[in-house]
């Protein structure tokens, strides 16, 4: 999409005072190109230069984190806090360890979760962190040392009331254990409201586990409810094979779906029955395994290697696809494949899944595409939905949780559409998202004033 001529220099100003941070520049390039109608209807913004203010974030960490391997070695990695802006509430989002990780990618995701968050309605600001950490093939104990000496240099950083991390890549429940045991025993506080994603047993919501993959599904729901359509019968394929996407399969299951494919970083299975997602479970979550065990343990399911293959995933015909595992894993070419094995609708589980000439070929295709930021808003919600336990220590069933996250994702869809209709571009949710929860941030920062 072409971008707005009074927005192109605030864009180019971000290229330039962020070099090499690819991800960033493509998060903030999605979201500017939607802005230009918001511009004209609100001379206000241009004059308190919200938009530029809004991708620069308040505050950037970066620290040393060191940490014996079990060998007794010394290792040494680098942790980031990027707290991108607290107009609306407390910094919030997630940490991500994987050694791919620096400063562009917390940049990029710490700014999609400004809008992700401000889309949700609820009061939570913006941020990301994590470290280019790599716990594949670690030990328990070696995670927990590093996620002990993590907590040791980020605890003075956070706060129920200032900033309140949680998962993402890498970071699971146990981590999160880790990370608040360190926390509580630094500050001799029990602060449940300081991290999200904890154990059901010690301050965790019921729901957050499952909260991304299911709001994916039910925002997947809502697109296929405003085509006239449901999940019902849909034939879908989700990419990878970690919270979201388990929980992603077991909601389509739940809906009357049947997902035939699902990935890790070495490949891809294809299981026309319809994926077994206990077994899945089993080998992902209990064995911490790889999709190519499933392949072996199942009938009729098929591995096909990433070397040989990289994206074949997307080249199997389905219905709906929801990519659930890293950034950029839908190209342009993936994108053509899906549509032409007769795709109608994508939501992302995963932030930024889709390159820009992928989305570019979806909206031109007229498939309905759901960005991240609104499709996979249901894991942040929940999280707010725990901080709002925690700070009332109370505690939802089940049921009633899932009711809610339910309700978040019918309303998220509902504020796309909404600002798809009134800023000139209806059916569009990259627009919609964007607008929406711009507005909310922009709206809040205005009343703040300039600080
Ligand atoms: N990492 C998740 C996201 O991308 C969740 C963040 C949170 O719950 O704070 O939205």
């Amino acid at each position: 999409m072409a971008m707005d001529e009074k927005i192109e220099p605030i864009y180019d100003e971000v290229v330039r005072h962020n070099p090499g941070e690819v991800e960033f520049h493509q998060a903030v390039r999605e979201v500017l190109e939607s802005l230009g109608p918001v511009l004209s209807k609100h001379p206000e913004f241009a004059e308190r230069k919200i938009i530029e203010r809004i991708c620069e974030p308040e505050r950037q960490i970066i620290f040393r984190v060191p940490w014996h391997d079990d060998r007794g070695e010394v290792q040494i990695n680098r942790g980031f806090r990027v707290e991108f802006n607290s107009a609306l509430g407390p910094y919030k989002g997630g940490l991500r360890f994987h050694p791919s990780v620096y400063l562009g990618t917390v940049k990029f995701l710490g700014f999609e979760q400004v809008f992700k968050n401000g889309l949700t309605g609820m009061p939570i600001g913006g941020g990301k962190g994590g470290a280019d950490f790599d716990p594949k093939g670690r030990s328990t104990n070696e995670v927990m040392r590093f996620c002990q000496s993590f907590m040791t240099e980020l605890y003075r950083h956070l706060g129920e009331y200032t900033d309140v991390p949680a998962g993402d890549t890498g970071v699971g429940a146990r981590e999160i254990g880790y990370l608040f045991g360190q926390y509580k025993r630094i500050t001799n506080r029990y602060e449940s409201g300081v991290l999200t994603g904890k154990g059901v047993d010690w301050g965790g919501a019921l729901v957050r586990t499952e909260a991304t993959g299911y709001g994916t599904v039910f925002f997947a729901e809502e697109m296929l409810r405003a085509r006239g359509d449901s999940m019902d019968g849909k034939s879908v394929v989700v990419s990878g094979s970690g919270n979201v996407a388990l929980y992603a399969i077991e909601q389509v299951h739940q809906l009357g779906g049947r997902v035939i494919a699902c990935s890790d970083s070495n490949g891809a299975i294809h299981d026309p029955q319809g994926i077994d997602i206990e077994l899945l479970r089993e080998i992902k979550e209990i064995e911490r395994g790889r999709v190519s065990d499933y392949a072996q343990r199942r009938a009729g399911a098929r591995f096909r290697e990433r070397t040989v293959d990289p994206n074949s995933i997307w080249e199997l015909p389905c219905d709906v696809a929801l990519p659930c595992a890293t950034q950029n894993e839908v190209t342009g070419r993936d994108a053509k494949s899906l549509i032409h094995g007769g795709c109608q609708v994508v939501a992302e589980g995963a932030n930024m899944p889709t390159t820009p000439e992928g989305i570019r070929a979806f909206l031109d295709a007229g498939i309905a595409f759901g960005p991240g930021k609104a499709a996979n808003a249901g894991g942040v919600a929940t999280s707010a939905l725990e901080m709002q336990q925690n700070a009332s220590r109370d505690r939802w069933t089940f049921a009633y949780t899932e009711e809610r996250l339910r309700g978040i994702m019918r309303d998220i869809h509902a504020r796309c559409e909404t600002a798809a209709d009134e800023y000139g571009s209806p059916g569009n949710y990259v627009v919609g998202a964007n607008v929406a929860g711009f507005l909310r941030v922009a709206n809040a920062m205005v009343a703040l004033g300039l600080v």
